[in-house]
């Protein structure tokens, strides 16, 4: 994977550029020391690593601007930080960026019931927000597995999602509104406590931008009154195909279960030997369905969708009967990751949408390939969503076996494409599917989509390296007039 070569004039300055920096936050909000910046060096994508030219950690809005004016004026490049858990290697560092690490925006804002929404600062992680409200009986819908420590400016960046977004929507449908800052300094406001805005839905074109559109200092989120009751059914069947055929089922029923996952049989084997959750070992995909719900509405689905399941040809069927029991047939899927990692050194994690009816199909073509390269492969998936997330295992240790993972994943995305899906489903492109882009929009629609970055960015410095597989000048693109002959900002990488 190629990044933008590190500019040396910039690596020169760092004392200078760390000494500027202090004095807009002071005491030890600037990290420079070889061995404290180790931490950051790399996100969840720890495939990758890169430790950044040095790390700030502002505490407010104004020392955010002040920040990201200083890197305007002086053609510094900046990486945002939340908790630096993305998947996509979103918040890789730079050698020549710095890292603008907002873990310390941890603060609850405001709890308003009445307009249903909460303002929090974007470090505040995303259980956080739940945290602060479920003693009054409510919570934040989107629940990605991560949520302990993701923040949910990261959230925002990446547009997450979870188990329960088949049904609540992902973090832009509970998205109220953003306050951003531009690579100027500008501080600007998209939506507040209300829904939808006059003008350019800019708070849709933010939610996603991946670091680099703005950095996010405060977000307003919906909040939501937990359900009254909830069940959730585990569903045993012989064959991928006809489990994927009973989730197609229960949607096209009209049905919208609060969560539907779905897990392959190395995943099964994996979550099971790692917490126990009374999994059906014999079987070659499992369903979790959960319906949530005033109490008689849900006891009714239970019976429709166990109806469906059995015509679909379920092998196993339990229901739980009761809330510990129904948090145990989450533990494992919550789990599945860290499960995986226990049978492996590493493994790569995909984050392919497919059209559910395909689930069958790209199934069996990943086992082929998983033949082919020779390398494990565990599944588990938003089964309602299409969203899958293959797990690719490998050992980072032998020699050239990262770059089979690598190829496996490009070619398990590529797939995803071919029968009509995307290449991310809700970890983001990052530098992870930034070379695949090209395999999902034409020249045409990239180009469309970096006159959007122009806009805002027009010296790329913000978060460069991500998701564009190339940096065009914004000359090229139109945005910039050429006076006498001589490009603007002639330093802009390309790769
Ligand atoms: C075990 C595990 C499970 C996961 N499960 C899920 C899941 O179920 N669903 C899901 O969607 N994701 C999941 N993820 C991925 C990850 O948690 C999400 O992408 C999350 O939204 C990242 O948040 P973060 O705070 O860690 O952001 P980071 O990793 O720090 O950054 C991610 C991106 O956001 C940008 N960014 C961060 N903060 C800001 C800000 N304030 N302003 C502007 N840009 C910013 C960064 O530049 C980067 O591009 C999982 C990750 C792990 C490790």
């Amino acid at each position: 994977m190629k990044m933008p070569d590190p500019d040396q004039s910039i690596l020169a300055r760092r004392e200078e550029i760390a000494d500027r920096l202090r004095l807009i936050v002071p005491g030890e909000g600037v990290i420079i020391s070889s061995q404290e910046l180790q931490v950051y060096e790399s996100d969840g994508l720890t495939a990758y690593r890169q430790p950044p030219l040095l790390a700030v950690l502002p505490e407010n809005t104004q020392q955010v601007s002040e920040i990201l004016k200083y890197c305007h004026t002086e053609g510094v490049k900046v990486v945002p930080r939340g908790s630096g858990t993305s998947l996509s290697g979103g918040a890789l560092p730079l050698a020549d960026a710095i890292l603008l690490c907002m873990g310390k925006f941890n603060q609850i804002l405001d709890v308003d019931y009445d307009n249903r929404c909460s303002v929090v600062q974007p470090g505040v992680t995303n259980l956080g927000i739940t945290k602060a409200v479920e003693g009054d009986g409510f919570y934040y819908a989107p629940d990605p597995s991560s949520q302990i420590a993701c923040s949910i400016g990261g959230n925002v960046a990446e547009n997450a999602g979870g188990v329960h977004c088949l049904k609540y929507g992902l973090t832009t449908n509970n998205l109220l509104g953003i306050e951003m800052v531009l690579i100027d300094g500008t501080v600007l406001r998209f939506g507040g406590k209300h829904f939808d805005g006059a003008g350019y839905d800019l708070l849709g074109l933010m939610t996603g931008s991946e670091g680099l559109l703005g950095v996010v200092t405060e977000v307003t989120v919906r909040i939501l009154p937990k359900p009254e009751t909830a069940r959730a059914l585990l569903l045993g069947f012989s064959t991928s195909e006809e489990g994927g055929a009973c989730v197609a089922a229960i949607i096209s029923e009209g049905i919208i279960p609060g969560g539907m996952e779905m897990m392959d049989k190395p995943a099964i084997q994996a979550a099971e030997a790692f917490v126990n959750a009374g999994y059906p070992l014999d079987v070659d995909a499992l369903l979790i369905v959960e319906l949530d719900g005033p109490q008689a509405e849900v006891d009714y689905l239970i019976e429709r969708v166990s109806d469906i399941a059995k015509k679909s040809g379920a092998v196993t069927s339990r229901i739980s009967q009761n809330e510990e029991e129904r948090q145990l047939f989450w533990a494992g899927r919550k789990a599945a990751f860290p499960a995986v990692g226990r049978l492996t050194p590493d493994y790569y994690c995909m984050d392919g949408t497919i059209p559910r009816n395909k689930l069958p199909l790209v199934l069996k073509r990943m086992r082929e390939m998983s033949a082919h390269y020779g390398l494990g492969v565990a599944n588990v998936f938003h089964a309602g969503d299409g969203n899958l997330h293959p797990l690719i295992m490998y050992d980072a240790n032998n020699p050239g076996e990262l770059e089979k993972a690598e190829d496996f994943g490009s070619d398990i995305l590529r797939l995803c494409v071919e029968v009509g899906g995307v290449l991310t489903g809700e970890h983001g492109v990052g530098v992870e599917k930034r070379d695949l882009m090209p395999e999902m929009f034409t020249d045409v629609d990239l180009k469309q989509q970096l006159r959007v970055k122009c806009a805002f960015d027009a010296k790329a410095l913000l978060n460069p390296g991500k998701v564009f597989p190339e940096l065009h000048r914004c000359a090229e693109l139109g945005r910039m007039h050429i006076h006498k002959g001589k490009l603007p900002f002639p330093d802009i990488p390309r790769f």
